[in-house]
């Protein structure tokens, strides 16, 4: 294999401990050459302390951390040819933009003209040409935020990490920089990995995304497939709002029953299983009016309605008391008509249903359990 052929960046077996908490456990991954590879969870997953362990600032309790095939445990970090950009920038706050920007040369010792023109292309890839004399203080966090950006690539790294990097920013100019880091990473085809606790960000940005928690990866995949077929309950609820549904299995794993209702799945799932539906693939229509699909329908009640803008959000009460989401989109059957406490029948096509192995203890609190909840902390 030739290094290009080596993946970017191997964890193989990595366990950072604290004490005796993991940080991060027995985690292997490979990230190829040119990914974006999002690194989402909560706070507390572990996401940082992958990052600091890649980046050379932390040290594996356990396993190796590889960079094109070759071991890095002996490199300190600026011998590891990686550019880090924080949430809170980290600029130094008496050097100007483009002194900031010239750091990472000086401390590499590159000469005087070659550094003013690292210097010079780096701010003129992300746009900021003209501030190269502004002190952090005269700039905005977004503008900051780009000379973070500008000073960890300007050393030609290969591999580009963020650690939360649009958290500080509003919604506007965190789309927007998502769109520059988007084509700034094309641009350079660089490997990049972001850390963000924000599903969308992520499903927006990266080639494959990891779902982290606890230390543990527990699914790696392209953001369609983490969607549509999430691997546990945890990633279904943390990717995407859904709904997860107790179901017999009939036949084996051929199809499932919910509420007397009886669907086939397209594949055999293994039981016991559970379902996710995701809201905009439920199809409501009114109890009278005669379903699209005879076959599968589930009767149900209104139990609340959420005005999206674009549509309404509708929280439903299965007749076996489960709890169910839909999307109502304008121009839908219902749209006119929604009100709590109307009976419906809720409908799904058997393609848009992922299967997840059962879990311990209910998957989907009942209606009256998630009032109870929401009753107990109001
Ligand atoms: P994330 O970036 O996903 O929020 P971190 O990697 O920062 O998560 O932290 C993961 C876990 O490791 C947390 O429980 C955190 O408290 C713990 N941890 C991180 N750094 C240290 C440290 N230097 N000392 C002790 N515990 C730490
Ligand atoms: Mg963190």
């Amino acid at each position: 294999m030739t290094t290009h052929e080596l993946p970017a960046v191997s964890f193989q077996g990595v366990t950072r401990r604290y004490g005796n908490v993991s940080a991060v456990s027995d985690l292997s991954l490979d990230i190829a050459r040119g990914e974006f590879f999002a690194l989402l969870g909560s706070s507390g997953s572990g996401k940082t302390t992958l990052l600091m362990l890649l980046a050379g600032f932390d040290t594996p309790t356990e396993g190796q951390v590889l960079m094109s095939g070759k071991s890095v445990s002996d490199l300190p970090p600026h011998r590891r040819q990686i550019g880090v950009v924080f949430q809170n920038y980290a600029l130094f706050p008496h050097l100007t933009a483009a002194e900031n920007v010239a750091y990472p040369l000086k401390m590499r010792g590159v000469g005087r003209s070659e550094r003013d023109e690292r210097v010079k292309a780096a701010l003129s890839l992300v746009n900021l040409t003209d501030r190269w004399a502004s002190y952090p203080s005269q700039l905005s966090g977004g503008q900051q935020q780009r000379i973070a950006l500008a000073r960890a690539l300007v050393f030609g790294p290969d591999i580009l990490l963020m650690d939360e990097p649009l958290g500080a920013l509003d919604r506007r100019l965190r789309d927007q920089m998502q769109q520059e880091l988007k084509r700034i990473q094309h641009e350079l085809g660089i490997t990049v990995i972001y850390v963000t606790h924000d599903q969308s960000e992520a499903m927006a940005m990266a080639d494959r995304i990891g779902i982290m928690a606890g230390g543990k990866l527990l699914q790696v995949a392209d953001p369609e497939s983490i969607y549509a077929a999430p691997s546990n309950h945890f990633v279904a609820r943390f990717v995407g709002e859904c709904s997860i549904l107790r179901v017999n299995a009939w036949d084996g794993g051929l199809g499932y029953e919910i509420a007397g209702a009886c669907q086939a799945l397209p594949s055999r799932a293994t039981a016991p299983f559970d379902i996710v539906v995701r809201p905009e693939n439920v199809a409501l229509h009114s109890a009278s009016s005669s379903p699209v699909n005879p076959a599968f329908g589930i009767p149900a009640t209104i139990r609340d309605i959420t005005y999206l803008g674009a549509g309404w959000r509708v929280g439903l009460e299965l007749s076996d008391g489960q709890f169910l989401l839909a999307n109502v989109m304008r121009g839908d059957e219902l749209a006119g008509s929604l009100v709590p406490g109307k009976s419906v029948v809720a409908q799904w096509a058997s393609t848009a249903v992922a299967v997840l192995p059962s879990e311990e203890p209910s998957p989907n609190e009942s209606f009256e359990e998630l009032n109870h909840a929401i009753e107990k902390t109001a």
